[in-house]
C-alpha cells in the first residue's frame, strides 16, 4: 500500500478503491487528465462535492496587482494568475427527481482507474437514491493527446433494481465558484468571476460558451428507449438535458465531446469556427477511435520512456506514475509553458519556475526531445520580456523570470525572486542537454544560440573581474532559497561558467547567426575569459565547498530545539534568521555536484555531500530527488534508494501535504533522474554520454530507454552487470565506467559493474531523515506519513 490507503499497488494503473471526501482535493490532482494544453482535474462528474474545481487552457491567466507595503525600483507591478477557465466536465445525474450525489443515498461501491497506457480515467459507482433506486453509473474520460483541443467523456447510467426515470445535464459551467485557498505562500490567488461571458448558443445536442477563452461541447446519445434532448445556454452555462424511462437493464449512454479554445489574436467567429471544426473532427474520430488513437500516442511513448524496476512494485508505479504525468504535462504543450505543478492545479499561481529546464526537460529531452526543444521555444519566444527586464534592472542581455506565465517577472519578493539569477544558466544548460542529446544544429544556430547569447551577456555584466582578474558573481540567491544575496553561490558559478563557454563555442560554430546576433570575437573572449577565471570559493579548514562564499562561518541552525511541527521552517521563522544561518531548505551546493560533477574531486563530492546532507530540511519537494542522485554517486546506495522513494511518493503519499494545489512536477520527474543518472550513473562527458551503473539492495533489475540522436538506447542494468543495446539505428559510441563502447542493434554488450565502495551513512538534521527504504511496505506508510506530518 502507498500513502493514500485506497491506492493498490499495480504496475500500469493507480486505482483508488474508494472515494474519501477529506482527500478528494488530493486525489482531483493525482487522477488529472492533461495534455499540456488543457488540464482537467479530475472532479467528479456531477460537479459536486468537490475538493478544488479545475480546467486550466495553457497560457490562459488573469493579471491580479502586487500591492507592496514599501514599493522598490524594479519591482513587478502585477501578477499572473492561472485562470479556472469553463468547465465541461459536468454531467449531472437525476434519478426519479433526486439529484445523483455520493453525500445523499448510500454509495455501494465507488472506483476510479488512472490507465497509464490508455491514457484514460474510469469510474464504476453503485448508487442507491434517497428513495430506494440502486443505479450503475460508469463513465471514461479523456482529453486527448491527439486532438489537442479535445476532451471527451463516456457515461452510462443503468437502472438495477426497477424502473427509473433518468434526466442527465451534461453542462459547460463558467466562472465557478472556489473555495478561499488560505493563506499558504505556495497557494494560488483565488480570483472571483474572471470569465468575462461573449455569446452563447445552443442548438441540438450541443451547446457553445465565448469569453475570453471558449468551449463548445456536443453529444451522441445512445439508449434502448426513446429519449428526450433539449440544449439551452446562458452567459456563464450551457446545458444539454437528456430524458430517458428505464426498465432495468436497459442502459443510457452518453458521449460528450468538448472543445477548448482561445487566441489573444483571432476574431471571435474566427475561434467559434476553429472550435466546431475540432468538434466534427472528433466526432468523425469517434469515442472508440479517440481511445485508439491515445493508446497508439501512448505505446510509443512507452516504448521510448519506460522505467522498468524489479523488487520494488511500489516504486515501479509510482515512477510510471510520474512518467505518464510528465508526458501529459510536455507533450502537447507545443511552444508553452510546463508550469511547476503541470496543468494539475492552481499551486504557485499557475507559475512556471526553473523546475522546468533544471528538473523536468532532462526526462523530456531523453524520452521525447521533440516536446523538450518545444518547451525551450517557449522560452525563446518571451525573450522580449526577459531583455526587457534585463534594461530595467541596468544588466545586459536577458533577464528570464523567476516566476511567470507570459513572461514578465512575477515575484514579488525579490530575494528569493529576481536574485535568483541561476535561471538563466538553467536556460541555457537545458539548450546544452538537448544538442547534446540530439545533435540538433538547425536548433542550436536559431532558437539555441539566442538563449546561450542572451543569458552569456547577461551573466557578462552581472559578474565582475576583481583585483586577482577572478570572476565573481556577488549578491545573488542560488537553489538553497534559505540563504540569499550571496556572494559566489557555487551552483550559480558553475552553471554560468558552462554558460558562458557554450556561447562562445555556439558562437564559433555558427559565425553568420553568431554576427547576426552582434557577437564578435571580443565578446566571446570576454565570456571564455570570464568563465576560466570564474571564482569557485573552497574552506580549506573544513576541507568542503561552502555553498556560497563564507556559508561555512555562518552559525549553525539550532536544530535540537526546532521541533518537528515548525517546517516547513519558512512558515515558521522569518528570513532573516534563515538567511544567516547554516540551514538549507533544497540541494544547493549537492545540486552543483549533480549538474557539475567534473568541478569537484571524489572525495569532495564524499565529503561536501556529508557536510550538507547535515544541514539539509528537505523544505522543497526539489530536493529529494538530487539528494538520491548524488548519494549513489557517492556510494550511500541506502539513502540514494531513500530519497528515490522521497521523490517518486511525493504526491501519492502527499508528502508535502498540499498536493491539493497540484502535483509536484520536478519531484516526479526528477525520481526519473535519480534512477537514471543516480542509479544508472549517465552523465555528459565531451560529445559521448557515458554510465556508471550501481544498484542499491533491494532493487534487483533497472531497465530504461533513452532516445540519444535519434536512436533509442535500452540500458539494463542487474547487481552485477549492465547491458546496452541499441532498439534502431546507426551504432552509438558511448562509456561504461570511462570506457568506450560502440553499441549496435545487433546484440547487448554486457559489461561487469565494478564494486562499489560503500562509506557510512551521514546524519540529517533532526527529524529530517528519510524514511528508510527496506522497512516493510505498510510499516513504512506510516512511518512516510506520520515523519512528515511530525
Ligand atoms: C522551491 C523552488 C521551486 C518552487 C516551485 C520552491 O519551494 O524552493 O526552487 O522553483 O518551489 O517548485
Amino acid at each position: 500500500m502507498i500513502g493514500h490507503p485506497s491506492y493498490p499497488v499495480e504496475p500500469w494503473c493507480l486505482r483508488e478503491t474508494e472515494l474519501r471526501l477529506d482527500l478528494l482535493a488530493q486525489a482531483e490532482s493525482v487522477f488529472a487528465l492533461s495534455n499540456g494544453h488543457i488540464g482537467w482535474r479530475a472532479n467528479l462528474d456531477e460537479g459536486e462535492p468537490h475538493g478544488l474545481p479545475g480546467t486550466y487552457l495553457n497560457g490562459v491567466y488573469e493579471l491580479r496587482p502586487l500591492p507592496y507595503a514599501e514599493r522598490g525600483y524594479g519591482f513587478p507591478e502585477s501578477g499572473q494568475t492561472v485562470v479556472n477557465v469553463t468547465n465541461g466536465k459536468v454531467i449531472r445525474l437525476l434519478v426519479d427527481d433526486e439529484p445523483f450525489d455520493t453525500r445523499y443515498g448510500e454509495l455501494r461501491s465507488h472506483e476510479r482507474m488512472l490507465d497509464f497506457r490508455g491514457g484514460l480515467l474510469s469510474r464504476t459507482a453503485e448508487w442507491v437514491s434517497p428513495a430506494g433506486r440502486l443505479v450503475q453509473i460508469s463513465s471514461e474520460r479523456v482529453v486527448s493527446l491527439t486532438q489537442r483541443a479535445i476532451c471527451a467523456i463516456s457515461y452510462e447510467v443503468e437502472p438495477v433494481d426497477g424502473p427509473a426515470r433518468l434526466v442527465v445535464q451534461s453542462e459547460l459551467v463558467a466562472n465557478e465558484q472556489l473555495p478561499d485557498l488560505g493563506g499558504d505562500p505556495r497557494v494560488a490567488a483565488a480570483l472571483s468571476a474572471p470569465l468575462r461571458p461573449e455569446y452563447d448558443f445552443a442548438r441540438d445536442a450541443g451547446a457553445l460558451l465565448m469569453h475570453c477563452t471558449k468551449a463548445a461541447m456536443s453529444h451522441v446519445v445512445n439508449c434502448q428507449e426513446e429519449t428526450g434532448i433539449e440544449a439551452e445556454s446562458f452567459p456563464d452555462v450551457g446545458r444539454v438535458t437528456i430524458t430517458a424511462f428505464l426498465q432495468p437493464g436497459q442502459r443510457l449512454r452518453i458521449v460528450k465531446f468538448v472543445a477548448y479554445g482561445w487566441s489573444g489574436m483571432r476574431s471571435l467567429p474566427a475561434v467559434r469556427d476553429q472550435l466546431d471544426a475540432a468538434l466534427t473532427a472528433a466526432k468523425r474520430t469517434g469515442w472508440e477511435g479517440l481511445l485508439a488513437e491515445q493508446r497508439e500516442f501512448l505505446d510509443d511513448f512507452w516504448d521510448r520512456a519506460d522505467v522498468e524496476l524489479d523488487g520494488d512494485t511500489e516504486i515501479q508505479q509510482a515512477v510510471r506514475f510520474g512518467l505518464f504525468h510528465l508526458l501529459q504535462a510536455g507533450a502537447r504543450a507545443e511552444a508553452r509553458a510546463i508550469p511547476a505543478k503541470g496543468l494539475t492545479g492552481p499551486g504557485y499561481d499557475g507559475h512556471t519556475f526553473w523546475d522546468t529546464e533544471m528538473f523536468v526537460l532532462p526526462a523530456l529531452t531523453y524520452t521525447v526531445p521533440d516536446a523538450a526543444a518545444a518547451v525551450m521555444r517557449w522560452r525563446h519566444s518571451t525573450l522580449d520580456c526577459a531583455y526587457e527586464r534585463a534594461r530595467q534592472l541596468n544588466l545586459a542581455g536577458a533577464a528570464f523570470p523567476w516566476r511567470t506565465i507570459h513572461g514578465e517577472e512575477c515575484s514579488g519578493y525579490w530575494p528569493a525572486g529576481t536574485a535568483a539569477f541561476h535561471i538563466g544558466a538553467g536556460i541555457a544548460d537545458a539548450v546544452v542537454r538537448y544538442v547534446h542529446a540530439t545533435a540538433d544544429e538547425q536548433f542550436e544556430a536559431t532558437i539555441g544560440l539566442e538563449l546561450l547569447t542572451a543569458t552569456a551577456r547577461l551573466f557578462r555584466s552581472l559578474g565582475h573581474h576583481d583585483a586577482a582578474g577572478s570572476f565573481r558573481i556577488d549578491g545573488v540567491t542560488g537553489p538553497d532559497e534559505y540563504s540569499a544575496i550571496a556572494d559566489n553561490n557555487i551552483y550559480t558559478n558553475l552553471m554560468v561558467q558552462r554558460n558562458l563557454r557554450a556561447a562562445a563555442e555556439a558562437a564559433k560554430r555558427h559565425p553568420k547567426r553568431a554576427q547576426e546576433l552582434g557577437v564578435a570575437e571580443e565578446e566571446m573572449a570576454s565570456w571564455r575569459d570570464a568563465a576560466e577565471a570564474m571564482f569557485i570559493p573552497y574552506d580549506e579548514a573544513l576541507g568542503v565547498h561552502p555553498q556560497s562564499e563564507l556559508f561555512t562561518s555562518h552559525e549553525v541552525w539550532d536544530f535540537d530545539h526546532t521541533p518537528p511541527e515548525n517546517y516547513p521552517l519558512l512558515l515558521h521563522y522569518p528570513y532573516f534568521d534563515l538567511y544567516r544561518k547554516q540551514v538549507v531548505k533544497q540541494a544547493d551546493l549537492v545540486l552543483a555536484m549533480q549538474t557539475c560533477p567534473d568541478a569537484f574531486t571524489e572525495e569532495q563530492k564524499a565529503r561536501n555531500f556529508d557536510y550538507y546532507e547535515r544541514l539539509t530540511v528537505r523544505d522543497s519537494s526539489l530536493s529529494a530527488c538530487t539528494q538520491s542522485a548524488v548519494a549513489a554517486q557517492v556510494g550511500h546506495l541506502r539513502l540514494a534508494y531513500d530519497y528515490l522513494a522521497e521523490a517518486a511518493l511525493m504526491d501519492l503519499a502527499d508528502l508535502e501535504h498540499n498536493t491539493r494545489d497540484g502535483l509536484h512536477v520536478a519531484s516526479l520527474t526528477g525520481a526519473w533522474s535519480a534512477l537514471v543518472t543516480g542509479f544508472g550513473g549517465m552523465h555528459r562527458h565531451d560529445s559521448t554520454l557515458g554510465f556508471a551503473p550501481r544498484l542499491p539492495e533491494g532493487i534487483s533489475r533497472l531497465a530504461f530507454t533513452i532516445t540519444v540522436r535519434g536512436r533509442r538506447l535500452r540500458v539494463e542494468i542487474t547487481e552485477s552487470v549492465a547491458s546496452y543495446v541499441l532498439t534502431d539505428g546507426e551504432p552509438l559510441e558511448i562509456l561504461h565506467y570511462g570506457k568506450s563502447l560502440t553499441v549496435s542493434v545487433a546484440q547487448p554488450l554486457v559489461r561487469p559493474i565494478p564494486p562499489v565502495t560503500i562509506r557510512p551513512s551521514p546524519q540529517q538534521p533532526p527529524g529530517r531523515a528519510p524514511v528508510p527504504r527496506m522497512l516493510r511496505a505498510t510499516q513504512r506508510t506510516v512511518v512516510i506519513r506520520e515523519a512528515r506530518s511530525g
